[in-house]
């Protein structure tokens, strides 16, 4: 705690998963010995910079970048990038210690680290987010690489970005080296899927968590909150898949649409013009907008918070419950506070932590990595079924640790026990490093 003082989210995410770890060391006192856990929670290298840039009116601003790379032992770190004005190294610290769980749930050779800017995003021109990408770019370019560490997207880092900071890299290094970066447009070097893949695989995996018990999405109302890219595409599957989503939110407050989201008017609004999710509401006649106040007020049986950390609190659980939620999946990283989770799993509710529910994403870069490494580009069929059978294994996995430490039904312990062992044994493997 002393070491690592005034970052109340890492030691969320130290909490959560060191707290369901008691029977996998129980098991395995070879981890203990071997300092697993004293190594796990200090990552292997942390980076801090300044991002100097000049805005329209020709001012100089200054932000600061990070880039936190957790853990190896699995593979190059991965894991995304986030400006937003939030950002701290808290912020990042936590998410880039869950990404390392998260990555070996995949099954893939992925290590986990995360980076990000306090950089806003929000109201600023073209011309402003490209100087500001490419200065992030000119300190990152030294400690990335296809065999190093490959960064992607996460909250304020989408296709846009993603290009503007592979063309200042190819730039610096003179090297088109597709491999460094994930979530690159699909003329040059991108993949299939990758963009709907962390939104459609937590509506993969809230459909085995559900057929456990018989059940199905088709005919169920989904609550979905956020507007960007991991809710858009969550709300499209759910269509797909016979459901119905009927909310969309963003930090102004969010759309209750009981006719079903329109998803091209969705698209057009958040990917294509900007704006803020009340203009919606304005173009939707069976839409209406609530300005603040918490989206999961509204009923439905599935909710998928898709938004941003801690947005689901003890008392938005509370009302889910009571008005029947039957499966909550954590599209988001952490948007659930522990006594949210608590409340659901007491409850009965069938919850999917983000580690599990939102590995969509990653693994779906990792498929993008194999097909620059190949110089392959795979179809949007054969990548949307790749996707579906690695959540199903995500899934498989969580159950079956559930099961076998004890604690059937508790996907957080599952997800928690089969990620850790795996890089546990790597590590243990490689010696003291
Ligand atoms: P986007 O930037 O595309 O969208 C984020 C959405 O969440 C926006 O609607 C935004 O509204 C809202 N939001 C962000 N911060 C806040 C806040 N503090 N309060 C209220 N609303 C907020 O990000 P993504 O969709 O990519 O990411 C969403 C979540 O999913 C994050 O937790 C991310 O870490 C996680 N995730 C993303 C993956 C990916 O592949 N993109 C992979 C795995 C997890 P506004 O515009 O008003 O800020």
């Amino acid at each position: 705690v002393a070491r690592n003082a005034g970052e109340p989210e890492f030691h969320q995410a130290l909490h959560e998963v060191l707290e369901s770890l008691g029977p996998v060391l129980a098991e395995h006192p070879e981890y203990v010995e071997a300092g697993i856990l004293e190594r796990l929670v200090e990552p292997e290298r942390q980076i801090f910079f300044r991002v100097p840039w000049v805005d329209d009116s020709g001012a100089v601003r200054v932000n600061r970048g990070y880039r936190i790379q957790f853990n190896s032992a699995l593979g190059p770190y991965k894991g995304g990038l986030r400006f937003h004005s939030s950002v701290n190294a808290s912020i990042i610290k936590f998410l880039g210690f869950e990404q390392i769980f998260k990555n070996a749930l995949t099954g893939q050779g992925i290590g986990g680290g995360k980076g990000g800017s306090d950089f806003d995003p929000h109201g600023k021109s073209e011309g402003e987010v490209m100087r500001f990408c490419q200065s992030f770019m000119t300190e990152l370019h030294r400690h990335i690489g296809e065999y190093t560490d490959v960064p992607a997207g996460d909250i304020g880092v989408g296709g846009r970005e993603i290009g503007y900071l592979f063309g200042q890299y190819r730039r610096l290094t003179n090297r088109h080296e597709s491999g460094v970066l994930t979530g690159k447009g699909l003329g040059w070097g991108g993949a299939q899927v990758r963009t709907e893949a962390t939104g459609y695989g937590a509506v993969f995996f809230t459909q085995e968590m559900l057929a456990t018990r018989g059940e199905e999405i088709e005919g169920k109302t989904a609550i979905v909150s956020g507007s960007g890219n991991v809710a858009i595409y969550a709300i499209q599957k759910i269509s797909q898949l016979g459901g119905k989503a009927i909310t969309a939110s963003d930090s102004s407050g969010y759309v209750v649409d009981e006719a079903g989201i329109d998803l091209d008017l969705l698209k057009q609004i958040k990917e294509v013009e900007r704006l803020r999710i009340s203009v919606y509401a304005e173009r939707r006649p069976s839409a209406r907008f609530v300005a603040g106040g918490s989206v999961w007020d509204v009923p439905g049986q599935i909710a998928l918070p898709c938004a941003t950390q801690n947005e689901l609190s003890a008392e938005a659980a509370a009302t889910l419950i009571k008005n029947g939620v039957q499966a909550v999946a954590e599209g988001a990283n952490m948007p659930c506070v522990p006594e949210a989770v608590e409340a659901f799993q007491a409850a009965g509710v069938l919850f999917g932590p983000g580690k599990a529910a939102n590995a969509g994403g990653v693994a779906t870069s990792a498929l993008e990595m194999s097909q620059n490494a190949a110089r392959q580009h795979w179809s949007f069929a054969d990548s949307e079924l790749r996707l579906h059978s690695i959540m199903s294994g995500v899934h498989k996995a969580s159950f079956e640790a559930a099961e076998r430490y004890g604690q059937p039904g508790n996907y957080v312990l599952g997800a928690n026990a089969a990620g850790f062992v795996r890089v546990a044994d790597a590590m243990l493997a490689q010696g003291v490093i």
